[in-house]
């Protein structure tokens, strides 16, 4: 039997899940951000701006779709550090509706405890801790929300920061801004969160465009890293749950056509866009890859064999381009 890493059916649509306007801190206009990402290719954007959810809708036209969201932040809880030396879990939640207006929060009392979490209050005071952000995801995730940790490199985050936090739909694993900055994710967090038992979480590319630098400019944070989804139309229900059933891969340059592991042969088969590597990686240090003969040398396809042997848990799929960027499969688990 075939099981296919990546969606098989409907249309393919490019997306950029996490982006700023000037509604919080970007730089450019909810249209004139409509306006760059159409140019090169994109059909559908999740406005993310810090604390705020607003409805985009009046932007949608035939070939583009608006995602309501919201980028929350949970503040470190040391008062006596800067917000520089401070924790910053950023959590990324993509609405069910165009017109959810709801922001989940819930309350912090002064002896340290939690109010229960309410579905809608206005942000206040965060607190940088997995019990914490855990009642804010579960109530985004009860009200309907995908919910993402965003860049977890450039938010200092150690592991007992994220190995316990429940219910998140996605994992940054590439990050424009942070690219930009010097502080680039990859996806060893996404292993660690899947490591520990998180069996539902997908990689996720995303801009977190904050700059109008032009496209050609080195420090521009636009269009550097996507979401490829596929889905029956281009109309929110559609895409939303195609998010939600995860599918759709992540890149910042490759395009996969086909990958699925055949459970009879054992083994992974990949097509994609010229590669200069391909990676089948595991829960564990094992795994398979697939190179050209030569450096300088390209390869679109491979047939990867998956070991039996070594008891892996699951495998998931990476394509690098010759600039080195990558794109990202979610995970397929071997064992049920
Ligand atoms: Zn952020
Ligand atoms: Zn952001």
């Amino acid at each position: 039997m075939k099981h296919s890493l990546i969606p098989t059916e409907g249309n393919w649509y490019k997306a950029n899940l996490h982006c700023h306007t000037t509604c919080s801190d970007g730089k450019m206009t909810p249209e004139e951000v409509k306006e760059r990402y159409r140019s090169q290719g994109y059909s559908v954007i999740a406005f993310s701006d810090h604390n705020k959810i607003i409805d985009h809708s009046d932007l949608n036209d035939e070939n583009f779709l608006a995602l309501t969201a919201f980028e929350v932040d949970f503040s470190g809880k040391d008062s006596d550090l800067t917000w520089n030396a401070n924790k910053q879990v950023h959590i990324n939640m993509i609405a069910p509706r165009a017109d959810e207006d709801r922001i989940v929060a819930a309350r912090l009392r002064d002896d340290g405890t939690f109010d229960e979490v309410k579905a809608i209050l206005p942000p206040q005071k965060y607190v940088c801790n997995s019990r914490f952000i855990n009642k804010i995801v579960s109530a985004a995730v009860d009200n309907g929300y995908l919910t993402t940790l965003n860049h977890p490199a450039w938010s200092n985050l150690d592991y007992e920061d994220y190995a316990y936090l429940e219910k998140l739909w996605g994992v940054e694993v590439d990050n424009g801004g942070c690219r930009v900055i010097g502080r680039p994710d990859n996806a060893d967090v996404l292993t660690k969160m899947l490591r520990s038992y998180q069996r539902d979480i997908y990689p996720i590319s995303a801009d977190d465009n904050h700059s109008a630098f032009p496209l050609d400019h080195p420090r521009c944070s636009s269009c550097r890293a996507w979401v490829n989804v596929r889905a029956e139309k281009l109309d929110y229900t559609s895409i939303f749950e195609a998010l939600k059933r995860g599918d759709f891969y992540s890149s910042a340059g490759p395009e996969i056509y086909e990958c699925y592991y055949d459970d009879e042969e054992c083994a992974i088969h990949i097509k994609c866009s010229p590669a200069a590597a391909i990676y089948v990686n595991s829960d564990g240090i094992a795994g398979n890859q697939a190179y050209p003969e030569h450096m300088g040398e390209t390869i679109t396809e491979a047939v990867l064999p998956v070991r039996q042997d070594i008891g892996f848990e699951f495998i998931r799929v990476t394509v690098i381009d010759e600039k080195g960027n990558r794109a990202h499969t979610k995970a397929f688990w071997l064992k049920k």
